[in-house]
C-alpha cells in the first residue's frame, strides 16, 4: 500500500501546504481521503491523476476537507470519466446534493454513488480497502479511519496483521483515538499548531504526546506523521516533531508530513 500526502495544510494554506488530501494506492482502486482546496492540482501531478480517482472518503465536511470535491467531479466529467463515489459521515449525501443544487449544470454528469458511514456499524469496504471508523472530538461531526487493503494476504504468516494506516481526521488529542490506531504502521494525525498557541478542536504537539502517553495499553505505532498544519507551524516543524518525541512515552518514528511525499506501507 502506498500513501501520498497531497495536502498537509488546513483552512489557511501555505504555498507549500495545500488543504487536506491523502491518496491511497494498492487496493483495488485508488482512494482519496478528503478533498480540500488544491488537492485537485496535486492529483494532477500524480501518475494516477484525477482521472484515476473514482472514490473519495471524507473525514468531515469542513471546507478545508471538501472544497475541491465538485471541482474533482467536473474534471472527471470533462476527462470522459463516468463515475464518482463519495463516502463520508452522516450528512454526506445532503452535502453533495446541496452542492449540486448550487451548480446544477453538473447534475447527472457522472454516475454518482453517495454512501454514509456509521462508525458504530463495524468495518466496511470502499475501493478495495477494509475500513473502520471512529468519531473524533472536533467542532464538526468527524470520523477517523483505520484502513488496510481488503484482500491482503501474508503468505509467510497468516497471523500477521496487514499493514494498516490510521488517519485521525480533525480532532482534539484523544487517548481513545490513539488506542484505536494501536498496531498501525502509520498514524497520520492532526497537529495543527505548535505549542504555545491557544487552540481548541486541534492538538498541539505536547497535548498530542500526552494523549499518546495516556493511551491504554501502550500503543504500538510504527511511524507518526503530523499533518493539517496552519501557518503558525511554518518553520516550527522540527521542534514540533521533537516535542512529540520528548513527551510521548512511545517508540514511534515522528515526522512532519510534506505535500507530495509518498510513503510505502509494508
Ligand atoms: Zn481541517
Ligand atoms: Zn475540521
Amino acid at each position: 500500500m502506498r500513501l501520498t500526502f497531497l495536502g498537509t495544510g488546513a483552512a489557511m494554506p501555505l504555498p507549500t501546504r495545500h488543504q487536506t488530501g491523502l491518496l491511497f494506492e494498492g487496493g483495488a482502486e485508488p482512494l482519496l481521503v478528503d478533498c480540500g482546496a488544491g488537492v485537485l492540482h496535486r492529483l494532477a501531478r500524480t501518475r494516477t491523476g484525477y482521472e484515476g480517482v473514482s472514490t473519495v472518503l471524507l473525514t468531515h465536511h469542513h471546507l478545508d476537507h471538501v472544497s475541491d470535491l465538485l471541482s474533482l467531479l467536473k474534471a472527471r466529467w470533462l476527462a470522459g470519466e463516468e463515475t464518482l463515489t463519495v463516502a463520508g459521515p452522516e450528512g454526506t449525501a445532503d452535502l453533495v446534493e446541496d452542492l449540486l443544487d448550487a451548480h446544477d449544470y453538473l447534475e447527472d454528469r457522472l454516475d454518482l454513488t453517495l454512501r454514509e458511514v456509521d462508525p458504530d456499524a463495524g468495518a466496511f469496504e470502499v475501493a478495495g480497502y477494509r475500513v473502520r471508523a471512529r468519531e473524533t472530538d472536533h467542532s464538526a461531526h468527524c470520523l477517523a479511519y483505520r484502513l488496510h487493503v481488503a484482500d491482503h494476504k501474508d503468505a509467510a504468516d497468516g497471523e500477521r496483521r496487514p499493514p494498516t494506516v490510521t488517519v485521525s481526521g480533525d480532532t482534539e488529542a484523544d487517548p481513545g483515538l490513539v488506542a484505536f490506531a494501536d498496531g498501525s504502521a502509520l498514524l497520520v494525525h492532526d497537529c495543527s499548531f505548535p505549542d504555545g498557541v491557544e487552540v481548541s478542536n486541534h492538538p498541539t504537539p505536547t497535548r498530542l504526546a500526552e494523549a499518546i502517553a495516556d493511551a491504554d495499553a501502550d500503543p504500538d505505532l510504527g511511524r507518526l506523521y503530523l499533518t493539517h498544519l496552519y501557518p503558525h507551524a511554518d518553520g516550527e516543524e522540527e521542534s514540533m516533531a521533537a516535542a512529540v518525541r520528548e513527551h510521548a512515552d512511545v517508540d514511534a518514528d515522528v515526522r512532519v508530513a510534506e505535500d507530495m511525499h509518498t510513503v510505502s506501507v509494508e
